[in-house]
């Protein structure tokens, strides 16, 4: 694949060989990791390579937003940040103070946290509502004060859907932006853009990456706005920046992502299905089952199954939920998702008591492992804990 002839080429392609990115100088068949914070100035004064300093310019920073910015087919590009935290927030700060934000009633905790505390500080008015309900979603909407509508589908612990092109509909008929956070979809799964959303996040530290080895964070734009430079001065005057050696890992962690996403999906949906009938289950959140309460709009946006993370609701309350996670092998007790190996967490523990988590809510994030290891390690946990 040269750089010019990637025009209709699958994204597992486009990703697999990074756009087919070569180093011209070697020849060598990966492109060299830029660690350089400056440049050279060319003896007219001019900087001829386009490059001038490290925080906005970094060739495998560019790289690798190149990468997500055509698994995104996001025309004004990609541009990544520290972490998903400074992507989302940066959206939050290119608003002005006064302005109305809608967002999830069930959303990213720690997202939530920001709103609800630096974003007020801020002077921003923000309403959460539950954006699954589209009449609700409407109703919150101010036509002309509205300036953002912020989603997340599937949205963290519940996997709520909503449906994007609806909302981006509302969104748009009351003058406001549509940004959504397809973290735990990765564009293997959602192209929300196509969807009619104007901005795209995701926290690449999860499975952008998908080795638990890298905290960033990425937007990808529908088009280039007022709005987008605003996004590009802050992470530049914040310094919000991925570092090159992050930015390096991604977009080899991005190499496997149509390899990794369709491997974890079919072994959630696998263990979803058998945990639904397990006599120690309460209930499984999981898009890809049809009593899913977001089912029929997961079944319709989402691409190639429903993901990689699913919850279950354990018999017996909180403490044989934390019972469970105390007893699995196989399965990591640790935060996070949408790695390689497969984490188990109770999820109401790390959010502290304003969550909207039931406190016998265990989170799963599968991995690359047998589906068939991975329910049996869990089985044996539920029944020590149930015996
Ligand atoms: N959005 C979602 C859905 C997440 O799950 C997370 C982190 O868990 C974030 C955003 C924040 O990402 P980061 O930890 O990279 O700042």
């Amino acid at each position: 694949m040269s750089e010019s002839s990637t025009a209709g080429l699958s994204k597992a392609t486009l990703a697999a060989q990074a756009l087919g990115r070569t180093d011209p100088v070697t020849k060598a068949v990966v492109p060299p990791l830029h660690l350089a914070t400056t440049y050279l100035r060319d003896p007219d004064n001019a900087y001829s390579s386009g490059y001038v300093y490290g925080r906005p310019d970094n060739a495998t920073v560019r790289d690798t937003e190149a990468v997500i910015a055509a698994l995104e087919e996001a025309p004004a590009g990609a541009l990544l940040f520290a972490s998903g935290t400074a992507a989302a927030t940066a959206c939050f700060l290119a608003l002005d103070p006064g302005d109305h934000l809608v967002a999830p009633a069930v959303m990213y905790w720690a997202l939530r946290k920001w709103l609800l505390t630096e974003g007020k500080r801020r002077g921003l008015e923000v309403d959460f509502v539950e954006t699954d309900r589209l009449d609700r979603l409407e109703a919150a909407v101010r036509p002309g004060r509205t300036k953002l509508v912020w989603l997340e589908t599937p949205s963290n612990p519940l996997w709520t859907i909503t449906d994007i092109a609806a909302g981006a509909g509302i969104a748009h008929r009351a003058g406001a932006r549509l940004a959504v956070d397809s973290t735990c979809a990765s564009p293997y799964h959602t192209r929300p853009l196509a969807l009619g959303a104007d901005i795209v996040m995701h926290s690449a530290t999860k499975i952008l990456n998908g080795h638990s080895d890298v905290i960033g964070g990425v937007l990808a734009g529908a088009k280039v706005d007022e709005f987008w430079q605003r996004l590009l001065t802050i992470r530049s005057g914040q310094g919000g920046i991925i570092g090159p050696f992050e930015a390096y890992l991604l977009q080899r962690g991005l190499k496997t992502l149509y390899v990794r996403a369709p491997a974890q999906a079919r072994a959630a949906q696998d263990l979803a299905e058998r945990l639904s009938r397990h006599p120690d289950v309460v209930r499984v959140l999981y898009p890809g089952l049809p009593q899913h309460p977001g089912h029929a709009v997961a079944a319709r946006q989402m691409e190639n199954g429903f993901g990689f993370m699913l919850s279950v609701q354990v018999r017996g309350g909180e403490a044989a939920a934390i019972g469970t996670a105390a007893r699995v092998g196989l399965w990591k007790r640790a935060t996070s998702l949408g790695g390689v190996e497969s984490l188990i967490e109770h999820r109401a523990s790390i959010e502290g008591p304003d969550t909207p988590c039931p406190p016998d809510l265990l989170r799963l994030s599968t991995g690359i492992e047998s589906a068939e290891d991975l329910y049996r390690d869990l089985d044996q946990a539920l029944r020590a804990t149930h015996a």
